[in-house]
């Protein structure tokens, strides 16, 4: 017996492997697959469902049903009994289906002609991703060797249906089926925020055919006339926006006051003299400009390029007689995509409806971007191609914290970014309502909270939030941003800009942190192996001293007259901190020779991302005059998990014993020695983490801007010696996620997660 039951499920994986190997498309290999499982196993029929999201399965394959309807079936997981198999991830045999209170009947996968049922769970990373089903007309008692044969397939089969085919074909399954998320396209975020929207599409630049005109006072008397409509027409727009003041009201105000500029025009118009048509002459003071402003270092004499090509195209339009602005009156939510937009382009829109702004090429600094901040409209830009794709009218999801843009967004997608529109409103309430309450524990411990910041944006948040600082500022996200390497005075320009915001307030400084997934545009890298764990961090810039040195002098710069705390990423060993450090006292000492503006005193510190320098803290902590974990990259290497691969998402959690032993060793190092240790990576930035680490007895953290409230309202609702004894205590339990003990634990004791 036990030999034919391993001859059967050996029969089954071998004949699995061979129809799954077939060169033929997926759907024909999944056809014949339950083919061959129905002969094999001696069953009426097989049917094979995959979980779609967290809550759908589908039937994907079957056979010996009526075919015509199957594409159509789907359950809830929990629903029924294929639903239960999915949940519960037992294999259930069930003699009599007609006589199982669980059995759902859908007429519509025809069940009406069977009776016994065989149900084996697809299983993947602890989760159930689908149910195989064999079904029998006659009455059957499934045997061991049956259960034992089909759990070994439906092993082979869950490594099948997690593979990078099958999630390709999901994918078009779900497209066909109207539920499809087409694509998502990464750029990088230049203004927070979720929309949902149909497309609109921004226009396209006119180009100019005709070049030299016919009749010269005609064409005089064009331009001035598509240029006084133009002016009309933008101050009618401006006049009925309710703006308020700030610096985006400048930028607009600045723009109209360009688009009437007379030597500009005066410009054009002598063009058209010299016998150009209007639209040639445009462009010819448009380029006149760009010859001497282009190669400018200056940024703001470079957004004024960009706002004198957006009002040129303005002008174009106009005198094309394309001037309408885009009709939308029967939409209420947009999103706009373009390739890229000067600021009073806005106000083509109105600009209530915009739920968010895509543009192909932008920066930070760019005028419509910080209208469209201003305005509280998300940005995401630096998407190659996507104005090109996107189709006016098509569906898009933005994901402005990440940069993400989802176009045709499946129902869950759509309903995880409505979550977040929700969760941002009552965050930004939260946020409000608890600023000026100390972060101070029931058992009156008083935690350090400070801000992480990387783009211009952050920076709002250091008045928003009423931090005690910055502990992270990621100074890789201007260099990324940056059209090409910011000299020594760009960065002192970046970096005093946060100085002067946070005032009396702390910043720690990080090194420049490029390499793996930060990479810069204007560098060329060779393709590594493992980027990972390549040449990029630390390491590049010690092999590049010349970089380490500028952007110390410009911290130094920067910090004259105040504090500077500097600190080191992807330190691996002391020899590695000691390098860094020497580089920094050495620019500060020949700065001491050049100036007698310094910083009042310079701390030194480093983060801990790499295991290895856990291992050497008794020798780093006496060099180092504080430490920040950084949790996202030390976990990454603890665990040998790539975390930009989708792949391996939630496979390892920081909330398990490895992870917080070691979590645990860092802060009873530093506080021994005495050295201040914060925590700057996501692990801070999320209540239920952010708990753990007060009960491992962590005091600094330094979080995301958007994360402030919910981490303080954690801090407020928690007791640290409590949370001490009770983490120790969970110390010795070695599942793989101790995530769910805590979230009972924290609801138990009243904490905030939320
Ligand atoms: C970290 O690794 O935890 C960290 C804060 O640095 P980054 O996320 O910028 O790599
Ligand atoms: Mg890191």
């Amino acid at each position: 017996m036990a030999v034919a039951n391993k001859n059967k499920a050996v029969e089954l994986v071998k004949l699995f492997r061979k129809n799954v190997g077939l060169k033929k498309s997926v759907k024909q290999r999944l056809d014949s697959v339950v083919e061959m499982i129905a002969q094999v196993m001696g069953v009426d029929a097989v049917a094979c469902y995959l979980v779609l999201d967290d809550n759908c399965l589908e039937l994907f394959a079957a056979s010996g049903f009526e075919k015509k309807n199957f594409e159509s079936v789907s359950l809830r997981v929990g629903e029924g009994i294929i639903g239960g198999i999915a949940m519960s991830k037992r294999t259930t045999a069930v003699e009599n289906i007609w006589l199982n209170p669980d059995f759902l009947y859908r007429a519509e996968a025809k069940e009406d002609n069977f009776k016994s049922f065989l149900g084996a769970p697809l299983i993947r990373w602890g989760r159930g991703i689908g149910v195989l089903c064999l079904y029998k007309k006659e009455l059957y008692e499934f045997r061991k060797d049956d259960v034992e044969a089909l759990e070994t397939l439906a092993m082979a089969f869950a490594d099948w249906a997690a593979s990078d085919e099958m999630r390709k074909y999901k994918n078009s399954f779900m497209q066909k089926r109207g539920q499809a998320t087409k694509d998502s396209y990464k750029g990088i975020s230049l203004s927070r925020g979720f929309g949902i929207g149909p497309a609109v599409v921004h226009r396209r630049r006119q180009t100019v055919t005709k070049i030299l005109a016919e009749d010269k006072n005609a064409e005089l008397e064009r331009l001035k006339t598509a240029h006084t409509q133009m002016n009309e027409d933008l101050d009618e727009k401006f006049n009925s926006s309710k703006l308020g003041l700030g610096e985006h009201a400048d930028i607009l105000e600045a723009y109209r006051m360009f688009a009437k500029d007379k030597g500009w025009y005066n410009k054009i118009a002598g063009y058209v003299d010299g016998g150009l048509t209007a639209e040639a002459a445009v462009e010819r003071a448009y380029e006149d400009m760009w010859n001497r402003l282009s190669a400018t270092q200056d940024t703001y004499l470079k957004e004024r390029l960009h706002d004198l090509r957006d009002i040129a195209d303005r002008l174009l339009a106009y005198l094309c007689g394309d001037n309408t602005s885009i009709s939308i009156s029967e939409l209420n939510e947009i999103v706009v995509v373009a390739q890229t937009m000067g600021p009073a382009d806005l106000m083509d829109y109105d600009y209530h409806k915009i739920k968010a702004l895509i543009l192909e090429d932008g920066s930070p600094t760019m005028h419509v971007a910080i209208v469209a901040k201003a305005l509280g409209i998300p940005v995401v830009s630096k998407i190659k191609g996507i104005y090109k794709e996107i189709r006016s009218g098509e569906i898009l999801a933005v994901n402005g914290d990440e940069g993400i843009v989802y176009v045709a967004p499946s129902d869950k997608i759509l309903s995880s970014i409505r979550a977040k529109i929700e969760q941002r409103k009552s965050l930004v309430a939260q946020m409000e309502k608890l600023r000026d309450i100390p972060p101070i524990t029931k058992n009156k411990k008083r935690i350090n909270m400070y801000i992480n910041v990387g783009l211009d944006f952050d920076l709002d948040y250091i008045e928003s939030t009423n931090c005690d600082g910055i502990g992270l500022y990621r100074t890789e996200i201007p260099f990324m941003a940056a059209e090409k390497m910011p000299d020594v005075e760009h960065q002192i320009s970046y970096y005093k800009k946060l100085m002067d915001k946070a005032g009396d307030k702390k910043v720690v400084f990080r090194s420049l942190d490029v390499g793996s997934d930060k990479l810069l545009p204007y560098w060329t890298y060779s393709g590594e192996e493992n980027p990972a764990i390549g040449w990029r961090s630390i390491r590049i810039t010690l092999d590049r001293r010349a970089i380490l040195r500028q952007q110390m002098r410009a911290f130094i710069r920067a910090a004259a007259g105040k504090e500077l705390n500097v600190m080191f990423p992807m330190i691996s060993n002391l020899t590695e901190f000691c390098d860094a450090k020497e580089t920094l006292m050495l620019e500060l000492e020949k700065e001491k020779k050049r100036s007698d503006r310094i910083p009042t005193k310079v701390n030194v510190g480093l983060m801990i991302e790499v295991p290895s320098v856990v291992f050497q803290l008794d020798a780093i902590l006496p060099e180092a005059d504080f430490i920040s974990v950084g949790t996202n990259d030390l976990a990454q290497f603890v665990f040998a998990c790539d975390r930009t691969n989708n792949r391996l998402f939630e496979r390892y959690d920081v909330l398990s014993v490895p992870f917080l032993r070691i979590m645990q060793t860092i802060i009873q190092q530093a506080n021994a020695a005495n050295v201040f240790c914060s925590v700057c990576g996501e692990m801070a930035s999320n209540p239920i983490e952010a708990m753990v680490l007060l009960g491992l007895g962590y005091r600094n953290l330094s979080i995301a801007g958007s994360s402030f409230g919910k981490v303080k309202s954690m801090i407020l609702s928690a007791n640290t010696d409590e949370l001490a004894d009770y983490v120790q205590t969970l110390l010795d339990f070695n599942q793989r996620t101790l995530r769910p003990q805590l979230i009972a634990y924290a609801n138990d004791h009243g904490i905030e997660i939320l």
